[in-house]
């Protein structure tokens, strides 16, 4: 009895550690060898590799909230400045125009400066200042709104590689209510994207005049990307340490095989054969997984849950030595639309936006390889290599690599493509008969990590509620909402 949480990453954890301050008997079960989930770094001759997140929004405050609550706000670093990113543009690196909000130019002057675009390019997009609302209440594909309102070089330059590498998902599939409505709001509120664009960089402007008046003589805000100091997993590390000292139990290395129902509670059957009754199991594992344990207790929220795509990301890890870097590393990366070709989709270097994540002669490289089959079904062998000949083609580089690391998430990746968010409610409506289920996790409702975070402490309190007794209970819910 008690409440099973089905998965070690982030969101798991939240929940488990939530719940088990409150008193909740809890007991976490984490299919691989180690707790974190995507979060996971490796420490190695005096490298600091993230094998997956390498930072957080600090915009979005849950993720700050729980580093402070864990002990860790001193921990906390930003990028380092210059925070420059470039396009690869025929070949060449060009600068992103300063500026830039998610999609958006929040200043006209870089805008107009940019190399990125020809003269009839940029006035293609001023024509936005013309249009009438295009959106009606549907969801609609991010890139086919932004190609009618702004035009294609804009989303296959610009939009398409931020906003599509950002969710590993091509930007004329994904969501826009799932994934950026405030393009909606922005419409709603100014009509003109541009217009709305430029009204965005004055509120922020005058916010930070603010914050840097109220921070006068203090320290540099940490600006909007934060990390921390010696690698991500300080913070999962943290939270099993804080769930475990407040009672949670968490076991590495054991997968839930299968769910039933079990009168108002469910049965669960484990990998090594075992099986235990609970009142209440958080399914906080990828969608496909909680798909398929559903298949036999509730198989229409098996279907439903089975209708969200997920794909894989994969991630190349590259170091040289300084001197073997032909060209000049200012800022942090740079992005390759798919036009540009190739097995890339963008180059972080880590060594210049964080501190301390590499030895001085050193230069660490973080390769995005496209979501894209003829990519992610080489072999690692033929992967590296290709991603190899890309990023030393375009960073000058010659000789060897002094470290070289693959991360796979194959099929994890969720893609919030358009009518995602009618997917999570069909999926909501599904669950219903069976209280005894709660999911949670980035599946559903946000996939970076304050979303987690959130959505994590959102399924505690679905639990809480359901652990009530009937009568006291207020309106449940079938996925924790963030
Ligand atoms: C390469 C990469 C870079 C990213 N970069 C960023 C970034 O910079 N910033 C950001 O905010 N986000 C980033 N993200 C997204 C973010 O890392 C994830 O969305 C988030 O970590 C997901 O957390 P989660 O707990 O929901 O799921 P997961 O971390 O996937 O955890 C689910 C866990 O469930 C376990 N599991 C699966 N099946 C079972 C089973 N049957 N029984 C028991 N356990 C099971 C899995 O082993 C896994 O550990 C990135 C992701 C990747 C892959």
């Amino acid at each position: 009895m008690g409440v099973l949480v089905v998965g070690g990453g982030i969101t798991g954890l939240v929940a488990a550690r939530a719940l088990a301050r409150d008193g909740v008997a809890v007991a976490l079960v984490e299919a691989g060898q180690r707790l974190g989930g995507k979060v996971a770094t490796e420490r190695v001759d005096g490298f600091t590799i993230e094998h997956g997140p390498d930072s957080f929004l600090a915009t979005r405050p849950a993720a700050v909230t729980l580093a402070r609550e864990l002990g860790l706000v001193d921990q906390l670093i930003g990028t380092r400045d210059p925070r420059a990113v470039y396009i690869r543009h025929r070949g060449e690196l060009v600068p992103m125009p300063e500026g830039l909000g998610l999609v958006l130019p929040t200043k006209v002057v870089p805008f107009a400066r940019t190399r990125l675009f020809s003269w009839p390019e940029k006035a293609r997009m001023a024509r936005d200042v013309v249009w009438p609302r295009m959106l009606d209440g549907q969801d609609v594909a991010v890139g086919a709104y932004l190609r009618r309102r702004l035009g294609d070089p804009l989303v296959d330059r610009l939009a398409g590689p931020l906003v599509g590498g950002v969710y590993g998902t091509p930007i004329d599939e994904l969501s826009l209510d799932a994934v950026v409505p405030q393009l909606r709001t922005a419409e709603r509120d100014h009509r003109s994207l541009l217009f709305a664009g430029l009204a965005e960089g004055r509120a922020m402007r005058r916010a930070m005049a603010a914050r840097a008046a109220a921070h006068s003589g203090g320290p540099k805000p940490l600006g909007v990307f934060v990390s921390l100091r010696g690698g991500m997993d300080r913070l999962t590390d943290a939270l099993a340490a804080s769930a475990a000292a407040s009672g949670a139990e968490l076991r590495t290395g054991l997968a839930v095989r299968s769910l039933a129902r079990d009168g108002a509670g469910a049965g669960a059957r484990f990998a090594d054969g075992s099986a235990a009754r609970f009142d209440v199991v958080v399914l906080a594992a990828p969608a496909p997984v909680a798909a398929a344990l559903l298949g036999d207790g509730l198989p229409a929220a098996s279907r439903a849950l089975a209708a969200i795509p997920h794909g894989t990301s994969i991630l190349v890890t590259l170091a040289y030595s300084r001197a073997a870097v032909g060209r000049r590393l200012v800022g942090h990366g740079y992005l390759v639309p798919p036009s540009e070709g190739g097995p890339i989709a963008a180059c972080t270097w880590t060594s210049e936006k964080w501190p301390d994540r590499t030895p001085d002669d050193a230069v660490l490289c973080r390769v995005f390889v496209r979501d894209e089959g003829a990519w992610t079904a080489l072999p690692d062998e033929a992967l590296v290599a290709a991603a190899r000949a890309d990023v030393e083609r375009t960073l000058a580089i010659t000789g060897e690599p002094r470290l070289v690391r693959v991360s796979r998430h194959e099929g994890s990746m969720p893609r919030y493509t358009v009518g995602h968010l009618g997917r999570v409610a069909a999926i909501e409506a599904a669950i219903a008969p069976w209280p005894a289920v709660v999911l949670t996790g980035a599946s559903y409702r946000g996939v970076g990590l304050p979303d987690c975070v959130t959505q994590g402490l959102a399924a505690a309190e679905a639990v809480r509620r359901r652990l009530e007794p009937a009568g006291a209970r207020v309106g449940d819910e079938a996925i924790a909402r963030a």
